[in-house]
């Protein structure tokens, strides 16, 4: 909770880039987007076997999102910005 408090008075009515799931295939996430970015990315999982696996898309979804933040957005954060203790 103080924690929570602590992102959102640190970032104002800024949204923190977060990845956001926008087509589940059941429980499995298939495609995400950045909401800070809604309609500018979309991310999609690459199908590697033939059965999906929740755990593996999440991953790759969660990659692609990393790759996104550090190329678009780990600029525009704060590099003296340390994590709450
Ligand atoms: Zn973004």
């Amino acid at each position: 909770m103080a924690q929570q408090l602590y992102i959102c008075g640190k970032l104002g009515g800024m949204k923190k880039p977060v990845l956001r799931v926008t087509k589940w295939l059941g429980d499995i996430p298939v495609e995400a987007e950045c909401r800070s970015c809604p309609g500018k990315t979309r991310f999609r999982v690459t199908p590697t076997s033939h059965r999906p696996s929740r755990e593996e898309y999440a991953q790759q979804l969660q990659q692609a999102f990393d790759e996104h933040y550090k190329s678009v957005h780990a600029s525009e954060a704060q590099p003296a910005a340390e994590a709450p203790s």
